[in-house]
């Protein structure tokens, strides 16, 4: 078994078209054209990253993995997520403030400014593929 680590793919992801079945049609598709180029029996796990204003839902995502991997090299595959904290940057002060759990707000922590810059956690990434 090894992993592949094509440069990280961003799942194409639009502002409120987002659905897990969807994106994990997307998934797949990236999943499989990855394995094949690399001769893959099978595909093990894949590696995400999802951030946290990222609308995704693990289980469901899994759920709907499985459902359209069958049949394919990647049935069985287990989704392993890690989460991006949602990073933020005000506008105003320059202040930056990470939210390590999903308690953010879209007003500085500082200056109480509302002229804020989103930095991370809208990620949508496959940052690596394990397959035999
Ligand atoms: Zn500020």
């Amino acid at each position: 078994m090894y992993a592949i680590c094509p440069t990280p793919v961003a799942v194409n992801q639009k502002e409120n078209t987002v659905h897990e079945l969807s994106v994990m049609s997307s998934i797949l598709n990236i999943v499989l054209d990855h394995a094949n180029k690399n001769n893959a029996d099978k595909v093990i796990k894949i590696n995400l990253k999802i951030g946290h204003l990222s609308d995704i839902i693990p289980e469901w995502a899994q759920n709907y993995f499985d459902m359209l991997s069958k049949d394919t090299i990647a049935d069985g595959a287990e989704l392993s997520v890690e989460h991006v904290p949602v990073k933020l940057r005000c506008l105003s002060c320059g202040h930056e403030h990470t939210f390590e759990k999903k308690d953010w707000s879209f007003t500085c922590v500082k200056c109480g400014s509302s002229e804020i810059e989103l930095l991370e956690g809208r990620e949508f990434f496959i940052t690596s593929i394990e397959i035999m």
